[in-house]
């Protein structure tokens, strides 16, 4: 039987639709939400995801204010961007858009921000609760996946669960929030050896590797939940790490590329800049 569909489109409204009513109730205390995204040079993946970030805020009633700034600025010059972002008492929210250019540094970049504005998750002290399992900040894409799958009853305790990938922003994030939840974590990288032999195990698998299709049916176990966080162009289409529709034939839940984990990440980032606000009150 093909998999259901984990539909992030519909689960991304769903959390706007609840995400209004707070920001209204805000808006009583005569508070509103505001997200600051710092912007550096013209890279237009990024002037995308930026542009996508304007337009929730724009609907879900969030104050944004965007610093576009120069590419070839220096350190001094974004740090004190983000310097007046902290101190903005209108702003809840503040995010550095990644890729920063090759002489900017990024680690010093996020380390700036007021932990409790760090809406990415990205900072080492959210970063160092979740790994604690205290509360803070969590990174938006692997909160997203994690709602996906608890929002949909999918139980997690006890489960074989398996990451592909171990990036600071998707693997290893997903990994402690799996781990919270109580399920078994395997988490593979480009040097596992026998990858097909640990995919294979995985009652739920989350795919964020960056490489198109890469996980074929042979490697997922029927029956399986598997999570697809790739975003790859193939041909000028959009496709995730996993063979779709090969894997659909076997999978009991599957999210697809477009659709998926993407429409969720923007919408976890809203979730996160409200509670924020809610936080600072
Ligand atoms: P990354 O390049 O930082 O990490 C990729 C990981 O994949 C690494 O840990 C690497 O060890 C592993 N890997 C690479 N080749 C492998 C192989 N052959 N076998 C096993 N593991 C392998 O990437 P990232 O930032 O974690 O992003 C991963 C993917 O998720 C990308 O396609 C990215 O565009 C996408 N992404 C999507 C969202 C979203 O909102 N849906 C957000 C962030 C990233």
């Amino acid at each position: 039987m093909p998999a259901k569909l984990l539909d992030g489109r519909i689960m991304a409204e769903e959390v706007e639709q609840k995400l209004k009513a707070r920001v209204t109730a805000l808006q009583g205390k005569g508070i509103t939400p505001g997200l600051a995204v710092i912007l550096v040079g013209d890279d237009p993946a990024s002037q995308t995801y930026v542009h996508n970030k304007e337009n929730s805020c724009a609907r879900l009633g969030i104050f944004s204010r965007t610093f576009r700034l120069p590419s070839g600025i220096s350190q001094d010059e974004l740090h004190s961007a983000i310097r007046a972002a902290n101190a903005d008492v209108s702003i809840h929210g503040v995010l550095v858009q990644l890729p920063l250019p090759r002489h900017l540094s990024e680690k010093r970049a996020l380390e700036l921000i007021l932990p409790q504005k760090d809406v990415d998750g990205f900072h080492d002290i959210n970063a160092g609760r979740l790994m604690r399992g205290q509360e803070g900040i969590v990174a938006c894409t692997p909160k997203g996946a994690l709602y996906m799958l608890t929002n949909t009853g999918i139980t997690i305790a006890g489960k074989e669960a398996v990451i592909v990938g171990r990036s600071n922003i998707v693997g290893k994030p997903m990994a402690m929030l799996l781990l919270r939840e109580n399920a078994t974590v395997t988490v593979c990288h480009s040097q596992t050896v026998h990858l097909a032999e640990h995919t294979r195990r995985a009652d739920i698998l989350v795919a964020a590797i960056g490489k198109p299709k890469l996980i074929t049916a042979s490697m997922v176990k029927e029956g399986a939940v598997v999570i697809d966080v790739g975003i790859n162009r193939v041909d000028g289409k959009l496709c995730g790490d996993v063979d779709f529709e090969a894997v659909s034939e076997k999978a009991s839940f599957i999210t697809p590329v477009p659709g998926g984990v993407g429409k969720m990440t923007v919408a976890m980032l809203m979730d996160s800049t409200v509670t924020a606000a809610e936080t600072a009150g």
